[in-house]
């Protein structure tokens, strides 16, 4: 089968089509077909070596498509379901062995492009939502890169939670798209001062939490925009990694919070993946939640398409299709 494999840490470039054996799965595993892979700012870390993976690896943590076959063990998937993960590295390629509790039945009515583009981006907007910091009516909160792929699906699950959102997109067309998912204010950040700019919106109060996936170039004002007591939520560094920090700034800037967390550790047992899948799954299902498929790739275009993600050219969900 074809898979895109690593075997240097570095730029696009040492994205690889090969050639490789399918893989048998394993006590525990099933083995997927795919259809889809979705194609993530993570695939970029694994490509880079900022996230650590024994090489040579197969890149890609989401997919969806049909189970191909079960090892010994298995209970619950049969060949031929109709089945999306995240998690395991390995989905850029025409088939996956997954644990196969990490395994979500894809809906009737929902197709496998669909569900990948659903499934790491929407289970991240929801337990940044609705877990590591809970919006409530009455909460502002701060989306940065609100008109990218999580970007996009936080506004709209922060709406739904009766929050005013405050988000910070790069260009005018990202401005209304942030706009059409919800979003209350939206900011330039590369044209406009972010914490001047949050300042003036809450009357000088400040946010109680900021989702930031940028990093390095905003973590410093996005400390100064938060309330007392305000949740600093940093899920990602598209910008660059953020240099050590002092505990004590929390304290001076008003016995502030901050969490780096991270999906895997919200979708840890069976019942919490299953329970959050079943959200998203159900409210893209319902037409609840809108999806933006902003291009779909050839597996073999998987460096074009990490180019552009890294480009900061894209809005929503970029997918890889075996063809
Ligand atoms: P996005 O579609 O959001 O793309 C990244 C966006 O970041 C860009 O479009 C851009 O938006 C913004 N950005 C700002 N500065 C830069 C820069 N210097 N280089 C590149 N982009 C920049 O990607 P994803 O939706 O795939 O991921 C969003 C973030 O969420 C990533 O940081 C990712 O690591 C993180 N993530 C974290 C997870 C977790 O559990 N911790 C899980 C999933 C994703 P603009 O042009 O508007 O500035």
């Amino acid at each position: 089968m074809k898979a895109i494999r690593v075997h240097a840490t570095g730029g696009p470039e040492v994205l690889r089509v090969e050639e490789v054996p399918a893989p048998t799965p394993a006590r525990g595993e099933a083995l997927v077909k795919i259809e889809a892979a979705g194609v993530n700012f993570t695939d970029i870390y694994y490509r880079l070596g900022w996230t650590k993976a024994a090489l040579p690896f197969t890149v890609g943590v989401e997919a969806a498509g049909t189970v191909a076959a079960v090892g010994p063990e298995v209970t619950g998937f049969e060949p031929g379901e109709r089945v999306v993960y995240t998690g395991p590295l390995g989905a850029y390629a025409e088939q996956a062995a997954v644990p196969a509790w990490r395994l979500v039945r894809v809906p009737r009515g929902i197709d496998a492009r669909t569900a990948a583009a659903a499934m790491l981006q929407g289970m991240t907007a929801h337990y940044l939502s609705h877990s590591t910091y809970p919006l409530k009516a009455g909460d502002t909160a701060l989306v940065h890169a609100a008109a990218g792929g999580v970007g996009l699906l936080l506004v709209q699950m922060a709406k739904m939670r009766g929050a005013r959102v405050i988000g910070t997109v790069s260009t005018e067309a990202k401005a209304r798209l942030a706009r059409d998912a919800g979003a209350d204010e939206v900011i330039d950040y590369t044209q406009a001062d972010f914490e001047a700019e949050v300042r003036r919106l809450t009357g000088g109060r400040g946010v109680q939490v900021v989702y930031d996936s940028v990093g390095k170039t905003t973590f410093d004002k996005s400390l100064n925009c938060l309330a007392p007591r305000g949740y600093l939520v940093l899920f990602g560094q598209a910008s660059g990694p953020v240099p050590p920090v002092d505990p004590q700034v929390l304290n001076q800037k008003g016995s502030l919070f901050l969490t780096r967390p991270t999906l895997g550790n919200y979708t840890a047992t069976p019942d919490e993946l299953n329970a959050r899948a079943g959200d998203v799954l159900g409210w893209v299902a319902a037409g609840r939640l809108r999806l933006r498929i902003e291009r779909t790739f050839r597996l073999a275009e998987a460096a074009e398409a990490q180019r552009l993600l890294a480009s900061r050219g894209t809005t929503g969900k970029l997918l890889l299709v075996p063809s």
